[in-house]
């Protein structure tokens, strides 16, 4: 099952991801994470990833076109695999294509998990933070006991810079920028299917789910 899950901040790709591998036992292959890996490891990569994400920069598609292409020549991609933060970029998806077709494979489903951006804002604004032990609310879905205040420790509860509405709204927009060409890529090729993400977590897996039958039939 060779799949590409796509979706904006605070669509709640990571949780589906979580399910879609555990259920059908396949590898969850997330650029993001290999690079902040890299980083940690401080390889050569992730010395060169580091430049271009501390600038909130794409790292440039020879190299990561080069991390994914030897992932998934790894074994464990035989079995298919879930694609999540790749492609960005229609050089990275045409290049995808070109190594699919050497691996005789092809794709399956581009998976697009699709929330309403006011949904989204409202979701990602929400959060708060502890500052002291680190603790995560969210004022509507996951409120402390006490309003604005720490279950744990009773600290005054904060919203990170990044949280602040305008923030996150210029960070949606660039993200839409970002995916819709790749959106409508993939649309034209007859790849992509939409759900409808303002639904309870299981609600949006079962939908994948009964979707992801189909490819078993
Ligand atoms: P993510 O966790 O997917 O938001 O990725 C974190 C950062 O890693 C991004 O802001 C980029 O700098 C880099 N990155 C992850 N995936 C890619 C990709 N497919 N192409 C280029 N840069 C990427």
């Amino acid at each position: 099952m060779n799949l590409i899950l796509m979706g904006l901040p605070g669509a709640g790709k990571g949780t589906q991801a979580e399910k879609i591998v555990e259920k059908y036992d396949i590898p969850h292959i997330s650029t993001g994470d290999m690079f902040r890996l890299a980083i940690k490891e401080g390889t050569a990569l992730g010395k060169e990833a580091k430049s271009y994400m501390d600038k909130g920069e794409l790292v440039p598609d020879e190299v990561t076109i080069g991390i994914v292409r030897e992932r998934l020549s790894k074994p464990d991609c035989q079995k298919g695999f879930l694609l999540d933060g790749f492609p960005r970029t229609i050089a990275q998806a045409e290049a995808l294509e070109n190594l699919l077709t050497d691996m005789e494979e092809s794709l399956d489903y581009v998976l697009h998990i699709d929330v309403p951006k006011e949904q989204l804002i409202e979701r990602l604004t929400g959060r708060r933070i502890c500052p002291t032990c680190g603790a995560t609310y969210h004022v509507v879905f996951n409120p402390p006991k006490e309003d604005g205040k720490c279950d744990h420790d009773g600290s005054e509860l904060i919203q990170r810079e990044d949280d602040q509405p305008d923030t996150v709204r210029k960070r949606l927009e660039v993200n839409v920028e970002q995916s819709q060409p790749l959106l409508d890529f993939y649309q034209e090729k007859g790849y992509l299917v939409s759900f409808e993400g303002d639904k309870d977590i299981n609600e949006v897996f079962q939908d994948i789910d009964q979707k992801l039958g189909e490819l078993a039939e």
